[in-house]
């Protein structure tokens, strides 16, 4: 991700200005959902995400059509399915500057029973990359970005399997391709590959989410979780909302502007109401180095992002 260039970020306040003070639209979904419960909230575990994490990092670097990219996408399959959740890859080749890359980003639907219907969304979607950022000449694990996200939304497909429909509020994305295969992202021709695609297939379903919440290096207790400004302000509120519930207000603030990831595909390409949080990268010494390894992980920061997500999710679906 990238702070956005000056004139970009105030072309974007603009435009968030100008829906920012619109409620959310809630209409088109047609599966049958309950509220998420409170209770989920304190069910989740920054153990357990921990976990996952270690897990994924097993497989070695991560970067678009690798060997551990491949590895983690059946951990996540076979992990999510034991959990009741389907799964669907969604494979596609794009060029970029270092020639043709195939990419496939993996979605996530409860659904114990019966396949899915694909082309129907459901109300909320909880996205954070996969990929770890290409380095051919070091060993780069990425175990805060993306491992911290994927262990999150794993361990948040836990806590809603036991909340029966309510996990139907939810479909989980995890995106590959959200690292630039040059050095930094241009959101229009280097890095966030999988968003962009998924906001331009979202055209063939029979409806939009009303909200997506994206997450990103979410695993330092060290460092503020923040909230990009330009998610959505009603989003923007719930998330605010959610961390004086939680007494997070002094760890989950408010970022300096808009941070590029892949909510600006899906706000941008799709018009879905976004909100961003993304641990304060530029706090991190180790942040695309080599030193980006499990042991600047906690389970408190996982577990924080975790509740959050979950009480704002329980705001949205039960207010
Ligand atoms: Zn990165």
């Amino acid at each position: 991700m990238t702070y956005l260039p000056r004139l970009g970020l105030a072309f974007l306040f603009f435009l968030f200005q100008s829906c920012g003070e619109e409620d959310l639209q809630k209409e088109g979904a047609s599966i049958p959902t309950a509220p998420i419960p409170k209770e989920a909230v304190t069910e989740f575990s920054g153990d357990n995400a921990l976990q996952h994490v270690a897990a994924i990092n097993e497989f070695g670097p991560r970067p678009a059509e690798s060997e551990g990219y491949q590895k983690s996408l059946r951990y996540l399959e076979k992990t999510l399915k034991k959990l009741g959740w389907k799964t669907k890859r969604q494979s596609f080749p794009s060029s970029t500057p270092i020639g043709t890359v195939n990419f496939t980003n993996l979605l996530a639907r409860h659904s114990p029973d019966r396949e899915p219907d694909w082309l129907v969304s459901p109300p909320y979607l909880l996205g954070g990359h996969l990929d770890s950022k290409r380095y051919p000449e070091i060993i780069f694990l990425g175990a805060n970005d993306s491992g911290s996200s994927t262990g999150v939304m794993v361990e948040v497909a836990r806590v809603l399997s036991q909340h029966g429909d309510s996990a139907n509020q939810v479909e989980l994305i995890f995106f590959d391709g959200e690292e630039a295969m040059l050095k930094s992202i241009d959101p229009k021709r280097d890095g966030l590959y999988g968003s962009r695609y998924f906001a331009g297939h979202l055209k063939s379903r029979k409806n939009k989410p009303y909200a997506g919440i994206i997450i990103d290096l979410v695993g330092d207790d060290k460092v503020p979780l923040l909230i990009g400004l330009d998610s959505h302000q009603n989003l923007q509120s719930h998330a605010r909302v959610a961390a004086r519930s939680l007494n997070l207000q002094k760890s989950v603030i408010n970022a300096s502007g808009g941070i590029i990831d892949d909510h600006v595909p899906l706000i941008n390409g799709a018009n879905i109401p976004c909100l961003h949080l993304i641990g304060d990268f530029q706090k991190m010494p180790y942040w695309h180095t080599k030193d980006d390894t499990i042991d600047k992980l906690s389970p408190q920061a996982l577990k924080n992002c975790g509740q959050l997500v979950l009480k704002i999710l329980h705001q949205l679906t039960a207010g």
